[in-house]
């Protein structure tokens, strides 16, 4: 590859501020517009200033080799899509608002691709008829359209943003586990490489269909993702994932149940109180509408319900809290009092607690009363045990039983067991070595490019700036004229030394700009090596500072030259 000439800042086409946009909410935010890496151009839709594409451009490189080196093979396809194959999956529809979707001059309907299972799908399908085809991985980095609900995070989280996705397809459920284990393992050099901080978490598969699915999470504060850790065992999990086995327990001794006057305690503080119990000894029952249905959802009292969790579980139905008319049309619904026993035409589940032959304290659907010692599994029953509440600190490892630690973390990469769902929708069939037809069976495997810029930055800013780490900082070194004339002709032939050495050079060349206002710039944009032309310069000695550890030392022309070349 051809040396990469040396940038100069006094054509640059970037203004660092002194201060932070308005609208920022998170650090990635603040010092990437700050710094001059980026610009916001509308809700959730960025410019990409020159030093910023050249992080972009380094996160793309290093995506792209180690997706080869896994025998991934690249392709582009379309962002502007026909509506036709999201019909057949179904997720025209169930994408629901955060799809883009929009009309050519003849009324035809078109989406802007959000992911692209359906389309790489039909690209094998039309391209691959036998076994000798698979398997097969293909991958593409390609700008992505969601029309997010809070696109405030900057480039965390855009409503056009990029990514590298990637399809497998195989023959057999072994293929798949094998083109899911080269994707872990190129996500963990690939993140490596980036120098992020990251961890492996268990997770939910979602709206995408499939069983298997692990999240990349790169801990820190703006994250919007929370994982559960065990300190003790290696168990990691999006709490949305955190799962308990259900372990029955014997109700022998259990007295039957029997109603119990509870004047005014339509809450869980209250009755608790009035009986003097804990409120962990009570059974909560949440009542929701799914597609118009009602459903009862039970946790014990101290718990809250994540309605995400709800909502994941019932999806593609659509989940909502019971009103007032729900009250006056269900007289067998008594508002504060609702128990599982003898509810009838309602769908109840309930958490893993809520194991068989648990005793509760709870509704007996008849106001002012409750019923104890009510036995799940005798006296009611549940017809699905869903992980529904709110994982909280210190709840025990699923796997070892320790407390958990929680954390805040940023989702860059997912990995997924698709399995035949889109084959399915799409009939994706080759013929198999005995003749006969094959469904395939599918992964589908995202990492965040652009959202990897902003988790760097997140992960190793400090208070003076970003602070990238070397593969994908926009420059090796960032060479500083201080001013005077002098300064500015050896910065620059130390620059033009450099750059013919390989080495990428950033200058701040720039004219009537004060030292103090360079130096607080160059820690601002966050080049991992600083190169001064100061006080000495005279004498051809230069100083080299360390922009994460401030550590600093002089050195003539020839041997910054070679120090910096010896990298
Ligand atoms: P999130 O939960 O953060 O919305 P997701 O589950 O919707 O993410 P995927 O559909 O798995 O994400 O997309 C693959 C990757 O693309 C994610 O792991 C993330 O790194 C990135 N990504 C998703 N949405 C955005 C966005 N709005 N802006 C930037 N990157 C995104
Ligand atoms: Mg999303």
């Amino acid at each position: 590859m051809a040396n990469a000439p040396v940038q100069r800042m006094s054509q640059l086409m970037a203004k660092t501020l002194r201060d932070d946009p308005a609208d920022a909410e998170v650090l990635s935010h603040k010092l990437l517009v700050r710094a001059g890496y980026v610009r916001r151009t509308a809700a959730g839709i960025w410019t990409w200033l020159p030093l910023g594409k050249k992080v972009l451009a380094n996160v793309e490189r290093i995506v792209r080799e180690e997706m080869d080196a896994i025998g991934a093979q690249e392709v582009l396809l379309p962002a502007l899509l026909p509506r036709e194959p999201y019909d057949a999956t179904g997720r025209w529809d169930e994408y629901g608002a955060e799809l883009f979707r929009l009309q050519d001059r003849k009324g035809g309907d078109y989406l802007l691709g959000p992911t692209h299972e359906e389309i790489f799908t039909l690209m094998v399908k039309d391209q691959a008829s036998s076994y000798k085809d698979l398997p097969v991985i293909l991958y593409q980095i390609q700008t992505k359209f969601r029309d997010e609900a809070r696109p405030r995070a900057g480039i965390l989280r855009g409503r056009e943003f990029l990514m590298k996705d990637s399809y497998s397809f195989d023959l057999d459920d072994d293929g798949l586990a094998q083109s899911y284990a080269l994707h872990r393992e190129a996500y963990r050099r690939i993140f490596e490489r980036l120098g992020l901080d990251y961890r492996i978490c268990a997770a939910t598969a979602g709206a995408m269909g499939g069983s298997k699915s692990e999240e990349f999470l790169a801990p820190a504060e703006a994250g919007e993702d929370t994982f559960a850790d065990c300190p003790n065992c290696d168990f990691a999990a999006n709490t949305e994932a955190v799962s308990y086995e259900l372990k029955p327990v014997d109700a022998a001794g259990v007295p039957a149940a029997e109603d119990i006057p509870t004047p005014d305690t339509p809450t869980i503080e209250t009755l608790a109180a009035q009986l003097g119990v804990p409120a962990s000894a009570t059974l909560k029952n949440l009542l929701v509408k799914v597609d118009g249905e009602i459903v009862a959802v039970g946790v014990p009292g101290d718990r809250e319900v994540d309605m995400d969790k709800v909502e994941a579980h019932f999806a593609p139905a659509h989940v909502e809290m019971v009103t007032e008319a729900d009250f006056i049309a269900r007289p067998d619904l008594v508002r504060g009092y609702v128990g599982p026993q003898g509810l009838d035409k309602v769908t109840y589940i309930a958490d893993p607690r809520v194991a068989p032959g648990t005793a509760w304290i709870t509704g007996a659907n008849k106001a002012d009363t409750h019923a104890k010692n009510v036995v799940a599994g005798r006296d009611f029953e549940v017809d699905a045990y869903v992980d529904v509440v709110v994982v909280e600190e210190g709840d025990p490892c699923p796997r070892c039983g320790t407390g958990l630690k929680l954390d805040r973390a940023i989702e860059i990469g997912h990995i997924f067991q698709l399995g035949r769902k889109y084959a399915d929708a799409l009939k994706l069939d080759v013929l198999g070595q005995n003749g006969k037809p094959v469904r395939v069976t599918m992964g589908s495997y995202g990492v965040g490019v652009s959202r990897a810029v902003a988790a760097l930055a997140e992960q190793t800013a400090d208070d003076k700036g970003l602070c990238w780490p070397e593969e994908v900082a926009p420059a090796d070194v960032h060479v500083v004229a201080a001013g005077k004339a002098l300064q500015t002709e050896l910065a620059l032939e130390v620059s033009e030394k450099l750059a013919a050495a390989g080495v990428r050079v950033l200058v701040d060349d720039r004219a009537g700009v004060s030292p103090g206002v360079k130096f607080t710039d160059s820690e601002l944009i966050g080049v991992p090596r600083i190169l001064v032309a100061g006080r000495r310069s005279a004498d051809r000695v230069l100083e080299l500072k360390d922009r994460r550890t401030g550590e600093r030392e002089e050195l003539t022309v020839d041997e910054a030259v070679a120090r910096l070349t010896a990298r």
